[in-house]
Order: C-alpha cells, then structure tokens, then sequence
C-alpha cells in the first residue's frame, strides 16, 4: 500500500485495527513514525513553552467554550494518532497557560526539569499499580524507600529506626497521595480515628459513625484548629469526615499571618469550658498558601503534647525548604509533627500532581487500614492496605529519580535561589515610591501593592475615615491593575485579599508573587515592576479625579 493508499483509506474500528494500538511498533517504520511524534512533542511543545510568556494568546474564553460544546462519542474513528498530536501541539497548547515562563510568578504551578516529562513517561509507560504488591512489585517497596528518605529529612531519626521500618511491611513511615489536599484529609482521618479509637462497648468511630463515636464519647461536637491563612481543604477534609466544615476554627494570627499563641490557648482554654467538644488536631502551617508564612511550630507542638492533641504540619509548599543548609531552619519544629504534609508536585518539581503525607509514629496509619481478600492482605506491602486511593500510579518513582539526579544540593539551590530572589525583590519594592510591600517573604513567597507616591502622602495627612476610603480605593486600583496585566499576557502576578498592616481592621488587595522559577531573576522581576508602573499610570489619573 502506498502512502496515499493509505491516506484515503477511511478510518475503521476494526479488531485488526485494534490489535495493533495494542501492540509495541510492527516494524522499523512503524517505529520511526512514533519517534517523530515523540520529538513532536518533546520538542515543538517545549519550543512553545520557551517562546511564549504569561497567559498564552488572548482569546475569549466564550468564544473558545464554543469549540467545546459537542457532547456525542464519534462511532467512527475521526483522526489517526498524527492528527491528534498536532492539534493537541499547534491549536489545543498555544491555549493553554504557559506556567513555565519565568513571568509566571503567581502561582505555585511553574517550571519542572526537563527530564520530569521522561520520567513521567517511563511511569506511564511501566503501568504500575501501587495498590497492591501483584501490580507493582519492586515499585511498592521504592515507595517505602522514598516516603523513608522524605521522612528522614523532616524527622530526623536515627539509623535504626530507618533500618526497622524502611521495608517493614507491617508498618508505614507515610504515604503517596493525590495531592496535598488528600494528604491533609489523610492526616485528619487518622487524627479523628485515634481520637474516636475502640473501647469498652464501642469499636470505633470508622466502624460505628460519628453519631456513635460522639455518644461513647460524651461529646457534641469535634474540631480542628488552624489559623486564619489555612489552606480551605481542611474546610473539604471536615466535611467529608462528617465534622462539619463549621467545626474547622480559624484562629486569629499575628502582625506575620503566624497563628496567635495566645489565641490558641485561649480557643483550647475556652473548649475546655465548654466542655463536650474534642479536638481532633491542630495545625501548623509551614509556608502558608497566601503569604508562605510559617507558624511557630515550637510553641504549637509544646501546646499540643502538654494537652494531647494531634499536631499536624502543613508544609505541602514549604515542605521541599528542608534541604537548603542555608535556610532548612526556618521550619524547626517540623520534627515535633504528629504528621506533616508534604506536595511533592510544587517543590520538589515534579510533575502533576504528587503529594504525601508522613507520620511520626509508624504505627500511626494503622487507624485507617483496609482489608479485602483479593488484594490488600494482612501482613503484604499492599501499599492499598493505609491509603484513601485505590489504584494509583508508581509516581514516587519520579520522585525517586529526581532525588538521585538533583541531590539534595541541586534541590537546595532552587530554594535558595527562591528566598534570595524573593528578598531581594523586597528590597526592590521598598526603594520604589510607588510600591509598597505588605507581607515581606519568610520563604519565597511576598506581597505587595501599588501605592503611587502622591497617594501615599495624602493618606499621611488623611483623617480614619478618608485613610479608609482612600485604602478601598487603593484595592480596586490594585484589583484592576493585575487584570489588565493578566489580559495584557506579558507576565502574571496574582492577587488576594489580606488583613491591611497599615491600616488595622481593614481588608488589603494585595498582588502574590511566588518564585520558584530558577529563571525568574530581578532584571524579569524589574521588567514585571515597570509594566505595573506603566499600567498604573494609564490609570492614574482617573484615580485622583474620583477623589
Ligand atoms: C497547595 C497547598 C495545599 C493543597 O495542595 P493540593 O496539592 O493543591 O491539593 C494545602 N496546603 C498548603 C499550605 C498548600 O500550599
């Protein structure tokens, strides 16, 4: 058959046909045609990446659904494989989001090694399914290995205790999870499970229900603390363990967006009168979504162990920090965690999406362990056994790979460059009149807001209430710049709300960056800064009219 016979023939969905997908390449042709696309799509989608920035090619979003609306599965096939792929490289990417230029600053999605997308494609490749040890194999106990590594780094224990449990196939040092939002949820299920534990005339809140769980227990009601600047998944993880999200309490923090100690022991003294309500855990955060703020863990774990409550750390951003020599401590107290969350798939660069969680006390997940008779046997590395996944992917061998290709000193200068640019953006901001920074970074994470100078002197000589329209005003100006330098698609900062430092009581809009980028250095971050001055100054003067 010639090309062109083949070309016109029509597609079919054959069993012939079928069969062959099925199939590694029948011959060398077969083969080269396969490579081709491979290098399609290593290559032209990687040039893509290089040579676009910020939010790719303005187009409608309305107008882009309509291309989408069509709700039938074709009976017949309607491409080949080719056809797919250049759509998927030349119409469906250029609409996507570039989120590895280094003028993507505004999220915690960024840039990943190259070799990620091998790896990745290995691991998909090999098909493995973790969920028990007949599907995966040698990939179960990589696993065991790597959580063991990731535990090490936060907990520090001894030889020993890693030779005891690496392997051990009746305890678990942690577990891969979808993301950080499961192994938060990870976390509470086991906290709540241990609280609600089996005793005389009761077997358990897993077994029996909360209902059961709070009658055994004389209690109403049940809570989780956190502060104010939690990620919302705990809100999620409360109400699917049926706590009810209006039972996360959302402590006050301090002038640095840490929880309040004080107000942490007056929310445990207060529940105490209460009486009838438990507390599931506490939670520290270790590099908060918003602002990468870390808790004061010393104190929270002090708090905790003095009045047995489960203490869990947060650190599915700040986590990675562990292993910079240079500022690894900023997450002391870390080690003192019942059990911590970790997202591997922000700084550990690895692809979409990989989280973890780990426990002190290698017994720990025993309180959410599963039996069935065809998989997950007592006794068996069925990684299944403690974990809310059923199937799932081999994805700590990427991780496993990417440690031994990076070190732990190739990991540290990616943190280290991450705190040392975002610091000296800081400086940057603070010497430009028309900024003003509002939470200067503890980790790599800052923000800011445009405060044009003039506006900075009215508000000096302003009275409470015109500081206060003149602050409302300051947010919608602020609201309105990131957006129009979003559509703009040149770079991308993003923006929250906040308490306003300046001006106690007061909400502030504030512009988030994250660098996380090794290619985001201070002549881009100059070159975002003069975008924002030049926006603003389109602006400006239907800003001092409005006054
Ligand atoms: C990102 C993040 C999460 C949620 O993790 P996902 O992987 O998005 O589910 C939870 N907590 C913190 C502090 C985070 O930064």
């Amino acid at each position: 058959m010639t090309d062109k016979e083949r070309e016109e023939r029509a597609l079919v969905a054959d069993w012939q046909a079928l069969v062959r997908i099925f199939m590694r390449p029948e011959n060398e042709a077969a083969k080269a045609t396969l490579l081709k696309y491979m290098n399609q799509i290593l290559f032209e989608l990687y040039d893509f990446l290089q040579k676009n920035v910020g939010i790719t090619e303005e187009k409608d979003l309305k107008a882009m659904s309509r291309g989408y609306e069509d709700t039938g599965i074709g009976k017949l096939p309607e491409v080949k494989l080719t056809d797919v792929i250049n759509e998927l490289i030349h119409e469906i990417a250029p609409h996507a989001v570039n989120v590895s230029s280094p003028y993507f600053i505004g999220h915690m999605t960024s840039a990943i090694p190259f070799f990620m997308v091998h790896l990745k494609t290995i691991v998909t490749a090999l098909n493995q399914n973790v969920v028990k040890l007949e599907t995966s194999k040698v990939c179960s106990l990589i696993e065991k290995q790597v959580v063991a590594k990731i535990h090490r780094l936060v907990y520090k224990k001894d030889e020993a205790f890693y030779k005891d449990h690496v392997q051990n196939t009746v305890t678990s040092l942690g577990v891969f999870t979808e993301g950080g939002t499961t192994a938060n949820l990870t976390a509470m299920w086991v906290a709540r499970n241990t609280l609600f534990a089996p005793k005389e005339g009761f077997s358990g809140v897993e077994k029996e229900g909360l209902a059961e769980a709070y009658r055994a227990y004389d209690t109403d009601r049940s809570v989780i603390l956190v502060s104010k600047r939690a990620h919302y998944s705990f809100r999620k993880t409360a109400g699917v363990l049926g706590l009810g999200n209006r039972h996360v309490i959302r402590l006050e923090v301090d002038e640095n967006n840490r929880m309040s100690i004080p107000g942490l022991l007056d929310t445990i003294e207060q529940i105490r009168q209460e009486g009838r309500t438990k507390i599931i855990a506490v939670v520290g955060i270790a590099g908060t979504t918003e602002t990468g703020n870390v808790d004061p863990l010393h104190e929270i774990a002090e708090i905790c162990r003095r009045e047995k409550i489960h203490f869990h750390v947060d650190a599915a951003w700040g986590g990675p920090t562990l292993v910079s020599d240079k500022y690894g401590h900023l997450l002391s107290g870390i080690e003192l965690a019942d059990s911590v969350t970790i997202d591997a798939h922000k700084q550990f660069y690895t692809p979409m999406s990989c989280g973890m969680v780990f426990f002190k006390d290698p017994k720990h997940l025993d309180a959410i362990q599963y039996h069935a008779n065809y998989v997950n046997r007592r006794g068996s590395v069925d990684l299944g056994i403690k974990s809310l996944a059923g199937s799932r992917e081999a994805n700590s061998l990427v991780l496993y790979c990417a440690l031994k290709i990076m070190g732990s000193e190739g990991y540290s200068l990616l943190i280290n460059h991450g705190i040392d640019t975002a610091r000296s953006f800081a400086d940057e901001l603070r010497k430009r009149d028309n900024f003003q920074l509002i939470t200067p970074p503890e980790l790599n994470i800052l923000t800011y807001r445009i405060c044009p100078k003039p506006v900075k002197e009215l508000i000096e000589r302003s009275t409470p209430a015109e500081k206060k329209r003149l602050n409302e005003r300051l947010n919608e100006l602020n609201k309105a710049l990131q957006r129009r330098q979003r559509e703009a698609g040149h770079s991308f900062v993003s923006r929250t709300v906040l308490n306003n430092p300046y001006l106690p009581g007061e909400p502030v809009v504030v512009l988030r960056c994250v660098i996380m980028n090794p290619m985001t250095d201070m002549e881009i971050l100059n070159d975002i800064l003069d975008e924002q001055e030049e926006i603003y100054n389109d602006m400006f003067n239907s800003f001092v009219c409005l006054e």
